[in-house]
């Protein structure tokens, strides 16, 4: 088990509920001393900055795990946040909290995947071969003697001419998938994004796939280039306790069993099969890539723990003086992984650049917009979500239940992971070319002096990893940018240092709180991306959209004339 149980912190959350601002003796025996002692002022600061992220950071808030100790301390630090600042509770029941019920599944980690190949059988184990699970909130899925069948990246892309699945009926089969999209793998830039990832190359999107099309099981071939990260985050991620939306709460499919393999058990898997891994990725990066069956079957009976439970949104709003139904939304999630069990020493993800910068960004933005005249004519929703790192589920969970209407929320702005590493000459826009919030945005990139530029690893398919992209799939533009690369103080090699030590740290107990930290720069990404909602909630007859061709564009334009207003 990596997450304790959820104890209601009644006593915590009463004695919170109790303090006033001017009682700060009884706020420092709850909260961090800082909190209580810290005095915020109304611009964006580095000095605030810093408190909020060594706050939510701290070993006390011990990883800011769903249905954990951390997630009562940060929600109820955040909300603090929201109140001192004088937002309006945006939440279930005019609250600030919005429940997101959840189903949370324990895989047994002594589960084995028994793959019998023409070489002979063999098992394969949880966490070092392998990892698994399910989402159908059943605790016992047996899978017995499934055929395995190589689809390639297991694409159906009808506007790409491209199916992956093409004359392949998968009943009752276990679909092995390539991770990443054809363009990536084969390095050129005419088929799908090139080496910028697209939605298709995401391993969500092959789960889902794969589920349409009826299959047992699927397994995705781990490599770190194109998953864009090694197999310890795989595992990691899938270790433990995985939370989902219930499936009244989401509409899309959902396989019987799902995971990663190793790119060692899939070179031998195909070896046995006389196929080599290699020339199969060749084959799977061409146009009218046929499905191998891999003369192999997988048995496994995957038990799991099932258990109900719920997390928190945190929701704050700005209402508007002359369209308050009307809303830019800024959106950070707040959770992370939590503490794990075992021998080491600092066991404690304390998720402090993930994405404690990013809430802290959102409501050091909240406040200069409370305190800033004139008010804003529009409302702004400020969002704090929960289970990003579980899947997107807390912003999944407000796009299907907006606290303002999406086809009236003008555009997202998503902090998640800001940079650290100071000021830079360039901005860095995940998702470059997307949508017309970037043209306005430029004009504050544009007085910085910096140039916006696209993400150093475009094959990471980091736009569709965090939580804007929910909105994305419902229609909404959403801007995602933060940060460069071409520092104003060592330049473009100290950007690629500070990147290198980032993926370092990344889901790792070493991305932790450092009083070092140059917060220059983050503090103007702030204020570029606050000019970006100012300009939103002032001009009521604004309503940027995604540029000319986008994937997203008829969805938006459905959306907003249904609503009745301009596109
Ligand atoms: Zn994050």
């Amino acid at each position: 088990m990596r997450h304790t149980p959820l104890l209601l912190a009644l006593p915590l959350a009463l004695a919170l509920a109790a303090c006033g601002r001017d009682d700060a003796a009884s706020d420092a025996a709850v909260l961090p001393d800082a909190q209580a002692a810290h005095a915020f002022s109304a611009d964006i600061t580095a000095d605030d900055f810093d408190e909020l992220v060594k706050t939510l950071a701290s070993d006390e808030f011990g990883g800011r795990a769903p249905g954990t100790d951390g997630e009562e301390k940060t929600v109820e630090y955040i909300r603090a946040q929201f109140e001192r600042i004088g937002l309006q509770p945006g939440g279930d029941n005019d609250g600030w909290y919005q429940t997101v019920p959840m189903i949370e599944t324990t895989a047994d980690p002594s589960t084995v995947l028994k793959l019998t190949t023409g070489a002979g059988a063999r098992d394969l184990a949880f966490g070092d071969d392998m990892v698994i699970g399910t989402r159908t909130g059943q605790t016992d899925v047996n899978v017995a003697d499934s055929e395995l069948v190589f689809v390639g990246y297991g694409v159906d892309a009808p506007e790409q001419n491209w199916n992956d699945y093409a004359g392949l009926d998968v009943t009752g089969k276990t679909v092995v998938i390539l991770v990443n999209d054809p363009g990536f793998h084969a390095q050129d830039a005419t088929l799908f994004g090139g080496e910028r990832m697209t939605y298709y190359g995401r391993w969500t999107y092959k789960f889902e796939e794969a589920a349409r099309k009826g299959a047992a099981a699927a397994l995705i071939i781990h490599d770190t280039p194109g998953a864009s990260y090694g197999w310890d985050v795989v595992k990691n991620s899938w270790s433990g306790a995985q939370f989902d939306l219930r499936a009244e709460d989401d509409p899309e499919p959902r396989l019987p069993a799902q995971g990663w393999i190793t790119g060692e058990v899939a070179t031998q898997l195909f070896a046995d099969a006389g196929l080599d891994l290699n020339e199969q990725i060749k084959a799977a990066n061409t146009r009218g890539f046929k499905p191998v069956p891999l003369e192999a079957t997988v048995s496994f009976d995957l038990k799991s723990t099932i258990a109900e439970k719920s997390s928190r949104n945190v929701v704050g709003i700005l209402p508007g003086t002359e369209t308050p139904d009307e809303a830019v939304l800024y959106l950070a999630h707040w959770d992370h992984l939590g503490t794990h069990e075992g021998d080491g020493e600092d066991l404690i993800y304390n998720g402090a650049i993930d994405n404690a910068t990013g809430v802290a960004g959102i409501i050091e933005i909240a406040e200069k917009f409370a305190t800033t005249e004139p008010k804003p004519k529009r409302s702004l929703v400020f969002l704090a979500v929960t289970l990003e790192e579980s899947g997107l589920l807390g912003s999944k969970y407000y796009v299907a239940q907006p606290s303002i209407d999406l086809a009236r929320t003008v555009g997202v702005i998503n902090l998640d992971a800001m940079s650290v590493a100071g000021p830079s000459r360039d901005f860095v826009v995940t998702g470059l070319g997307n949508s017309e919030m970037e043209d306005i945005l430029k004009t504050f990139a544009d007085a910085q002096n910096r140039s916006l530029v696209e993400e150093s690893n475009p094959a990471g398919g980091f736009y569709f990893r965090s939580d804007h992209f929910n909105f994305v799939k419902a229609g909404v533009p959403a801007l995602y940018a933060k940060g460069g690369n071409d520092l104003v103080d060592g330049g473009a090699a100290a950007g690629q240092a500070a990147i290198d030590d980032y993926a370092k740290r990344y889901h790792q107990p070493s991305d932790e709180y450092n009083p070092d930290w140059n917060l220059e720069g983050v503090v103007q990404d702030l204020e570029a991306l606050y000019g970006v909602g100012r300009v939103l909630v002032d001009d009521t007859t604004r309503w940027p959209n995604w540029y000319e061709g986008n994937a997203f564009k008829a969805t938006r334009d459905a959306q907003r004339a249904e609503a009745g207003g301009a596109p």
